[in-house]
C-alpha cells in the first residue's frame, strides 16, 4: 500500500478553509514535493502528516496505521521545519543523539549513530560544537542529520532550504537526494521553489488555495505537450 493516504482531508481554522477536500497517495521511497504559493496549504498538510494539527474532515493513513493520536515522537518520522530549531544549550553531537535518547537507544549504539548520520552530512569535525558556533547552513545540516539519524520511514521537510543563498541551497539539494537514495525512505518536500521541485523530486503536488490542482512529475507538469 500507500506509504501516506489522505482522502478527502480538509482543515478548517473557525469559517477560515486552510485544506479543502485533499486527497493524495505517497507511495514508499517516493520523494514528493509540495509545491505552491504562500498560503496554499502546504505547510497544513505536512503538520497533519506529522500529527502536529488535527484534520477536521477525513483520514490519513501512514502505512496500514490511521495517524489518530499516536504521539509525534512515537512515529517513524523525521521532521526539519524551520521552526524546529536546534537545542541551543547542546552540542552538534547531543543535537542529532536526542530523538535516539528519546527512543532508549543505548549509548555504544547511539554513539555510532551519531557518527554515521554527522558523516552523511559532512559535519563529523563539529560533532562538538554549538549550534551558536556554526553557519546557517551548517545549521541545517545537523537538523537534517538529528531528523535521519534514526532512519525514519518518512521524512518530513518544510522549506529547509528557505534562509540560505542559492549556491548553498544547490549543495544541500544534492546531499538531500543523496540521502534520499541512501535510506530509501519516503521524503516529503514543502517548497515555493519550482526549480528545487524539479531537481529533487519523483512528483510534484501542485497546491492553489487549498486545493492540489496537479500531481505529476516534472515532466508530466512543465513539458508542453
Ligand atoms: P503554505 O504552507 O502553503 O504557505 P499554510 O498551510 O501555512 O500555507 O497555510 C494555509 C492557510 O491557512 C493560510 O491562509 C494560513 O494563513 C492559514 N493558517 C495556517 N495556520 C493557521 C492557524 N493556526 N490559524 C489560522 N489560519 C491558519
Ligand atoms: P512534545 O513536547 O510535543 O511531546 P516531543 O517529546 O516529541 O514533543 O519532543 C520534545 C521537543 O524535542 C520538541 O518540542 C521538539 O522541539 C524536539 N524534537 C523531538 N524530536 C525531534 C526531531 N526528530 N527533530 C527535531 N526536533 C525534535
Amino acid at each position: 500500500g500507500a506509504a501516506i493516504d489522505i482522502a478527502g482531508v480538509s482543515k478548517f481554522y473557525g469559517n477560515f478553509t486552510a485544506l479543502d477536500d485533499v486527497s493524495l497517495r505517497v507511495e514508499p521511497g517516493e520523494f514528493m514535493s509540495f509545491l505552491g504559493p504562500s498560503g496554499s496549504g502546504k505547510t497544513t498538510t505536512l503538520n497533519l502528516i506529522a500529527g502536529f494539527t488535527d484534520l477536521s474532515a477525513g483520514e490519513i493513513r501512514l502505512g496500514e496505521q490511521s495517524i489518530g493520536h499516536v504521539p509525534a515522537h512515537k512515529r517513524n518520522i523525521g521532521v526539519v521545519f524551520q521552526h524546529y530549531a536546534l537545542f541551543p544549550h547542546m552540542t552538534v553531537a547531543a543535537n542529532v543523539a536526542y530523538p535516539l535518547k528519546q527512543r532508549g537507544m543505548p549509548k555504544a549504539e547511539r554513539t555510532r549513530a551519531v557518527d554515521q548520520a554527522l558523516q552523511k552530512v559532512q559535519l563529523e569535525k563539529f560533532a562538538h560544537r554549538y549550534p551558536s558556533e556554526l553557519s546557517g547552513g551548517q545549521q541545517q545540516r545537523v537538523a537534517l542529520a538529528r531528523a535521519m539519524v534514526f532512519t525514519p520511514s518518512l521524512l518530513l521537510m518544510d522549506e529547509p532550504l528557505g534562509a540560505l543563498d542559492k549556491k548553498l541551497r544547490e549543495v544541500l539539494q544534492l546531499e538531500i537526494k543523496r540521502i534520499h537514495r541512501e535510506l530509501g525512505s519516503t521524503f516529503v518536500y514543502v517548497t515555493h521553489d519550482q526549480e528545487e521541485a524539479l531537481v529533487l523530486s519523483d512528483r510534484i503536488a501542485v497546491f492553489n488555495k487549498g486545493r492540489i490542482e496537479q500531481v505529476g512529475t516534472g515532466h508530466d507538469l512543465y513539458t508542453a505537450p
